[in-house]
């Protein structure tokens, strides 16, 4: 099937970065979310990229005009029967998402792929909310998306070769490496990622070291680029627990619990730069 337009719902930092790939590959976009403000924000967060990559002379005005003419927004669920394929990437909460595809589900052609951006969730049982459990697929963008190269592409019980192949192609399309993982809690980046992260929060938590401490021995000593504590408030303090959650529930190991700190923070509302406060403040 010719894919000529894009469903992404999600219109936060991960949503509204696919949704600027996937223009910039040359689909239409019609980016959804729950709320008119929400749609907005994401626009504009495409359109302050563009506008940059327009500065940096990466692109020009009228490119960043056209990418910006193919990215739709809208509040209406109903408005993704125009799509041929659709990537979900709202919030990290399995009930949410299982709607979600029980919707899509019900609004789509039956041909069409129904990929999810989840970190953490089976795709087995998002699938399993679906008649087409054979086009369900994880497709797992880095963040941020615009910038990172790795796509992790992931089979559910009931995925065919030909949605794998599809979404494969697809990804290779929007200038990502495409890399399989099976379908295992956290898959295979934030099965190592998140405990790591986890671990460099109870070590605040203990008073090991300050959070700049931290940070720097990684940076520093490790050779990460961000440390971890950095990264944690980049992904999202409660994305962060949400999958370590799904790590800590899904093996029933006890290495897996989320630090009572991490938790703390998260019941604050400090969420990390999308609040403007976590570890770090942010303006
Ligand atoms: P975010 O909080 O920035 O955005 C989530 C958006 O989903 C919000 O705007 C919210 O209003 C919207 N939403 C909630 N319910 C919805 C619904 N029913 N329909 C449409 N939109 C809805 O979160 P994010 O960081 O963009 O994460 C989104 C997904 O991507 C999660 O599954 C997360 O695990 C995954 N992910 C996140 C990262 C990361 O670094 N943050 C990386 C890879 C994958």
């Amino acid at each position: 099937m010719e894919i000529k337009t894009i469903g992404v719902i999600g219109a936060g930092q991960m949503g509204s970065g696919i949704a600027q790939v996937a223009s910039t590959a040359g689909w239409n976009v019609i980016m959804s979310d729950i709320s008119d403000a929400f749609v907005q924000k994401g626009l504009a967060t495409i359109r302050k990229n563009l506008d940059r990559s327009v500065q940096k002379e990466r692109i020009t005005s009228q490119s960043r005009d056209q990418i910006l003419a193919r990215t739709r927004g809208t509040t209406r669920v109903e408005d993704m029967k125009e799509t041929d394929f659709v990537v979900e990437a709202a919030v990290e909460n399995e009930s949410l998402k299982l709607d979600i595809f029980q919707s899509l589900d019900g609004i789509c052609r039956k041909e069409v792929i129904l990929a999810t951006n989840t970190s953490s969730i089976s795709i087995t049982k998002i699938a399993s909310a679906t008649q087409r459990p054979d086009r369900v697929i994880g497709m797992h963008f880095m963040n941020p998306v615009p910038l990172m190269k790795l796509v992790e592409i992931i089979r559910g019980l009931a995925t065919s070769d030909e949605t794998f192949g599809a979404v494969k192609e697809i990804a290779e399309k929007m200038g990502k490496t495409p890399l399989e993982a099976k379908d295992f809690p956290g898959f295979i980046s934030n099965r190592i990622l998140m405990p790591m992260i986890n671990e460099a929060i109870y070590v605040l938590f203990e008073g090991v070291g300050s959070a700049e401490t931290i940070d720097g021995v990684m940076k520093l000593g490790m050779n990460h680029p961000i440390g971890p504590l950095e990264l944690a408030d980049l992904i999202g303090l409660d994305t962060c627990l949400a999958i370590m959650e799904v790590l800590y529930q899904g093996f029933g190991d006890s290495k897996y619990r989320p630090c009572p700190l991490l938790k703390k923070y998260v019941a604050a509302g400090y969420l990390g730069r999308k609040t403007g406060r976590g570890f770090y403040t942010y303006e």
